[in-house]
């Protein structure tokens, strides 16, 4: 599904390497868990699969289109413009601090990208921002504001609002870290049924549980470099790389 080749992200003219030539596939229906210490390029990694930063170097491959590139070749030969938000549709993304907007209802955040990007007509995207709350306990809470709401709940608003937008793949940087304990269970639940319904996932995360349980392929990043990848079982009884023993001796 997605290609990733040789990506490289330097910032001060290559003087901090946040990605360090990251060579990867993802395929449908993985759930990619990323770990590794602070700082070392896991959200970075993320937020350059959707381009919200712009890689210094290398390729993604998304649906056999080059999104780092602003043209590609088509089928015949022709040059075509890559259509970025075409692209960013397809990924839906959660990020740590719930991102949604305070102003507006649950409803309204729910329905603002449908309605306004894909033209969804309102009454339609309102039915669909029911079964997807619906899906995740809180279709009671549709006239709500997000203040009035608790961190598990933003946050698992936050994860169906995306999939209102019908995503190919979801990306989840750290999206139970700023949560009291007591509420990652719920929002991990919810990760959970929608891995079990077959979505692509890429997850960066401290919940070595999750990882275990619910990963099929483990990402170890350290200095901008993926220094080990594996089923969760390889990476978690095996770790072969010095650097991940070390990981693994402080947060297991
Ligand atoms: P954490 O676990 O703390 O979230 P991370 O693995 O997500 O860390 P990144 O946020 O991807 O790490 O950062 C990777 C490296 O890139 C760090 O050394 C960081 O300081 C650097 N970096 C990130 N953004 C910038 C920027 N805009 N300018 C300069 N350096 C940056
Ligand atoms: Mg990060």
């Amino acid at each position: 599904l997605i290609k990733i080749v040789d990506l490289e992200k330097h910032y001060n003219g290559g003087k901090i390497k946040a990605l360090d030539g990251v060579t990867v596939d993802i395929d449908k229906g993985d759930v990619m868990v990323v770990i590794g210490p602070s700082g070392s390029g896991k959200s970075t990694f993320l937020r350059s699969l959707n381009l919200l930063e712009e890689p210094t170097g290398g390729a993604i491959i998304f649906d056999d289109v080059d999104i780092t590139k602003k043209k590609y070749k088509d089928k015949n030969g022709k040059w075509v413009k890559v259509n970025m938000d075409l692209h960013r549709q397809k990924m839906g993304m959660v990020f740590q601090h719930f991102n949604l907007f305070p102003h507006m209802t649950i409803m309204e955040n729910m329905i603002l990208a449908p309605v306004k990007v894909k033209n969804v007509p309102e009454e339609e995207a309102k039915k669909k921002a029911l079964e997807l709350l619906k899906r995740v306990g809180l279709e009671d809470r549709a006239n709500s504001y997000p203040i009035q709401l608790s961190g598990g709940q933003k946050q698992r608003i936050a994860i169906v609002r995306a999939l209102m937008m019908e995503p190919e793949v979801m990306l989840f940087d750290e999206p139970t870290s700023a949560l009291d304990p007591e509420m990652v269970g719920e929002v991990l639940d919810v990760m959970k049924q929608l891995a079990a319904e077959g979505m692509t996932m890429v997850v960066v995360t401290h919940e070595m549980g999750f990882a275990r349980e619910v990963g099929n392929r483990v990402l170890f990043m350290a200095d901008g470099k993926l220094l080990e990848q594996g089923t969760p079982s390889e990476v978690f009884e095996h770790p072969k790389h010095p650097r991940l023993q070390e990981f693994f001796s402080k947060v297991l």
